[in-house]
């Protein structure tokens, strides 16, 4: 299949493509397109037979629910069965926005879309090439994020061609993300809600609406021997190719680990990357050293993050370490989600220097 790539901006949406990239998703094609976290591949979410192909575009195991995409609040009512007081609320608050919401599905929402389950995510995309796309493909829009099952999200478009070109009909090239991390997951299925996934909508955003909040409990710490909540949350995502290690500590001690470290595996014949931040990076001596950005400002990192990750895997890195981001994810913000993501890519392994 030859996939299309549309190169579209905010500021100048382009109605003839919008329209002929909503065609294709009611036909039963598949779409990858820009939102304000990472780039999303897009399928009708109430076509069952729709969702199978996301999964298999991906290579995604299919018990590992989708998020479906809609454009106006109105649009939840014939998808769920009950639409909570808390969930208006943070519609409110934060729709079109990063924070995708748990709910009771209805029948209109084939289990194939939800990965088997009785609950659905739904999402409001804040991007206007997103919500008009949404719109154009007739309101429901089921997409994970565009990337082979296993690689991080894509952040440009560039690498979701590198994953996904010629297994889906077209791209909308948007350029680059704006945050660089998934939505915010909150579960409001049960009496407290609970996060089932960090992002930019961080919990005490969420508790100055809701009032008290639960965090997952497999969310920072290793999740081996517990059962997830949400089935998508066993899998080990974002793996880069070279074995990554985070290294935790004061920042003299972490820059002489992995310093040290780095000797040894270069000594043994491996090829090392670093991931540093802006005031470290002139210290390290690696192969390749990167800044993830400034610790000051955590959006730096959060939008680099996955950029780097798949740079390591083009550059045939086989040793990765990075500084560890702990006290921001404890101070919360967006550190916590940065951690997560992290954590994950390193299969939780972090070293206490
Ligand atoms: P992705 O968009 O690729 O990050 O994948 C969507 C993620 O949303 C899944 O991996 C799940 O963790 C989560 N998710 C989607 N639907 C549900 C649901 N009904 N219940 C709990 N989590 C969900
Ligand atoms: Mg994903």
């Amino acid at each position: 299949m030859e996939t299309k790539i549309v190169p579209m901006k905010e500021e100048n949406l382009d109605k003839n493509a919008l329209e002929e990239a909503g065609e294709v998703i009611k036909k039963g094609g598949l779409v990858a397109f820009p939102t304000e976290t990472v780039y999303g591949l897009g399928g009708n979410a109430l076509d069952e037979a729709a969702a199978g192909k996301i999964y298999r575009a991906k290579g995604r195991p299919s018990d590992n629910p989708l998020i479906v995409h809609i454009c106006r609040l109105e649009d939840i009512y014939p998808i769920v069965k009950e639409v909570p007081e808390g969930a208006l609320k943070l519609a409110d608050a934060f729709w079109p926005g990063p924070l995708t919401m748990i709910l009771r599905k209805s029948d209109k929402v084939p289990y194939a879309t939800t990965g088997g389950l009785d609950t659905v995510a739904v999402r409001m995309p804040g991007h206007k090439t997103a919500l008009a796309f949404i719109g154009a493909a007739g309101g429901y829009v089921a997409a994970p994020s565009a990337n082979t099952s296993g690689k991080p999200s894509p952040t440009l478009a560039k690498y979701v061609t590198e994953d996904l070109g010629g297994r889906i009909d077209m791209i909308i090239d948007g350029g680059r993300i704006a945050i660089g991390l998934e939505s915010t997951i909150v579960d409001l299925t049960e009496t407290i809600p609970v996060i089932l996934r960090p992002g930019y909508i961080t919990k005490e955003m969420l508790e100055k609406v809701l009032g008290y909040v639960e965090t997952d409990k497999t969310i920072l710490d290793d999740d081996a021997g517990q059962a997830p909540k949400a089935p998508g949350m066993k899998y080990k995502h974002y793996a880069p190719k070279g074995e990554l290690t985070i290294m935790s500590g004061s920042r003299e001690m972490v820059i002489e680990a992995i310093n040290q470290k780095s000797r040894e595996m270069e000594d043994k014949g491996k090829k090392v990357g670093v991931i540093g931040t802006d005031d470290t990076i002139a210290f390290y001596r690696a192969d390749v050293v990167k800044s993830a950005g400034s610790r000051e400002k955590e959006d730096t990192i959060a939008r680099a993050l996955y950029r780097i990750l798949r740079e390591f895997d083009d550059e045939g890195v086989d040793v990765i370490y990075s500084e560890s981001f702990e006290e921001s994810a404890k101070a919360g913000g967006i550190g916590q989600a940065i951690m997560n993501r992290l954590l994950k890519a390193a299969g939780h392994h972090i070293e206490r220097v």
